[in-house]
């Protein structure tokens, strides 16, 4: 069994206290790995050796740079089975959702942002008498804070820019899904990086990644989580005027007209409340369906809800694997029994998945559809991340707008609608980050992504990114 260690400096180092925990297939129960349960020495020296090697990296040259991110995406494709495999191991997914979103999207994370610093502008304003330009100083030492539901994907979504502008970094990706991160660090060597520019340090939220919100020698962190971590981290942050970026959880609606493509719509929706387990934060939680269309919505949903596959995630016809962990199946198990003792029922779904042999220890959840959910109930205000889908009719425009804005979150919503003027008027009236129109999760890396109210803080993605990782600094110069 692999033990890892955390990357400091560019050498591999067991944690100080010498303590680790177990890390734990999902599908199987076996233990895969021990991870260090690093704390605020091991963060302390892996900030020392970010803060060593910044100088050198923030004086490369944009094309060194570019070249090096190249390298890593190629490195990424190149090693994509072994990726994969350690993804689905680690957090449950199949193996094919894993080779085909992502690795391709941690590929892609770093070929985008190495093409958008080689072709990076910045501004400048002239008069009669002074020029302005605008020079973009990296931030230092960056923090990333990373989940375990897209682990590699994410935590590349944000080392890429971050290097790319020139900052040294130190991430620290969830406890849960440690495996894809420490491979990443044998890709590093191989690309190439100097020695301390990306630093990893594997442990809990609570000291390691505490210890690195803390750290009076990084600026700047990049957080993905759930909202209340990231409330903690925001306000923790605020004490010593750090820039936080946040993205969090959401609770997002999908919408249904009746003059919708009502059989493509059902095939994406599928794929919208259940892909990767519905543990994405833009998966579908809350369906809306114009009440004309309703029950044969919810009829044709079912039939294709039905017909999902679950288990081994290494089969290719399964289109489910296991959730991230046992306590993960009982949280999503709880806000089920919940719908049904205040009134819902399971259309389909609703209980966990027992499979016989090998993964008779697995956490697997059957994709579930509630139906007669309150909107007011905690099923449907909360954030359940999991295969959970709650459905509920609606028979106007401005009740559903209502109704899809009446959670705390405001992360993303999809519109399905064949009236282009509907479709533009109720995605400009929902409070939310992202809205698909006729489609779901179509992401194009150049566009602003990120969160309304307790969904998040800031945007990522292109030049948000690149603004984020960096600070603009304006040089006025008089010219007679
Ligand atoms: P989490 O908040 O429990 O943990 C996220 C990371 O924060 C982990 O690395 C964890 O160790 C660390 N952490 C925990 N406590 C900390 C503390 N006090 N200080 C510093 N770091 C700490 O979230 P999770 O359960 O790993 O991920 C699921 C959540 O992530 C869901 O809410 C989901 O919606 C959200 N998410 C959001 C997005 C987005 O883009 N908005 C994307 C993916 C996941």
């Amino acid at each position: 069994m692999e033990r890892l260690a955390n990357y400091i400096g560019g050498e591999y180092q067991a944690p100080l206290s010498n303590r680790y925990f177990e890390n734990t297939n999902p599908a199987n129960a076996k233990i895969i790995a021990m991870v260090p349960d690093s704390n605020s020495e091991d963060m302390d020296k892996a900030v020392h050796a970010a803060r060593e090697a910044f100088p050198a990296w923030k004086r490369t040259s944009l094309s060194q740079r570019s070249k090096i991110l190249r390298k890593l995406s190629q490195l990424i494709l190149e090693h994509g089975d072994e990726i994969a495999h350690l993804e689905s191991m680690d957090q449950g997914k199949p193996v094919w959702l894993a080779s085909s979103m992502d690795v391709q999207r941690s590929a892609a994370n770093f070929s985008f942002f190495a093409g958008a610093i080689d072709s990076l502008t910045n501004e400048a304003m002239q008069d009669q008498e002074t020029l302005n330009y605008t020079w973009r100083d990296p931030m230092g030492v960056v923090g990333l804070i990373t989940p375990w539901n897209l682990p590699l994907y994410l935590l590349t979504w944000k080392l890429a820019p971050a290097l790319a502008m020139g900052n040294t970094v130190v991430c620290k990706p969830s406890e849960l899904t440690p495996m894809t991160a420490f491979y990443l660090t044998k890709l590093l060597e191989k690309a190439e990086l100097p020695k301390g520019v990306c630093n990893i340090v594997f442990g809990k939220g609570d000291p390691c990644g505490a210890a690195l919100v803390k750290h009076p020698d990084v600026p700047c962190i990049s957080f993905t989580g759930g909202t209340k971590t990231g409330l903690d981290i925001y306000t923790k942050g605020a004490a010593q005027c750090k820039k936080i970026g946040l993205e969090l959880g959401g609770k997002n609606p999908q919408i249904v007209f009746a003059d919708a493509d009502i059989e493509e719509c059902v095939q994406k929706t599928v794929q919208a409340a259940f892909l990767n387990q519905g543990e994405i934060c833009l998966c579908t939680s809350r369906l809306f369906v114009e009440e004309t269309v309703y029950a044969r919505f919810i009829e044709k949903f079912a039939g294709y809800t039905q017909a999902l596959k679950i288990g081994d995630p290494q089969k290719k016809d399964n289109f489910l694997g296991a959730v991230v962990s046992k306590a993960h199946l009982e949280k999503i198990l709880s806000f089920v029994e919940l719908a049904k003792s205040e009134g819902a029922s399971a259309l389909v779904g609703g209980e966990a998945l027992h499979l016989e042999g090998e993964f008779a220890e697995g956490a697997f959840m059957m994709p579930t559809i509630l139906v007669g959910v309150n909107p007011k109930s905690k099923v449907m205000q909360e954030e359940i991340f999991g295969p959970v889908v709650c459905v509920h009719p609606f028979h106007s425009e401005d009740e559903v707008i209502a109704l899809a804005n009446d959670v705390s979150y405001g992360l993303s919503a999809s519109v399905w609608t064949r009236n282009l003027s509907k479709a533009h008027r109720v995605a400009q009236n929902l409070q939310v980050g992202t809205v698909w129109i006729n489609t779901w999760m179509k992401r194009d890396l150049r566009v602003p992504f990120g969160g309304t109210k307790f969904s998040g803080v800031g945007r990522e993605g292109g030049v948000h990114s690149l603004d984020f990782y960096s600070q603009s600094k304006n040089i006025c110069v008089q010219l007679s």
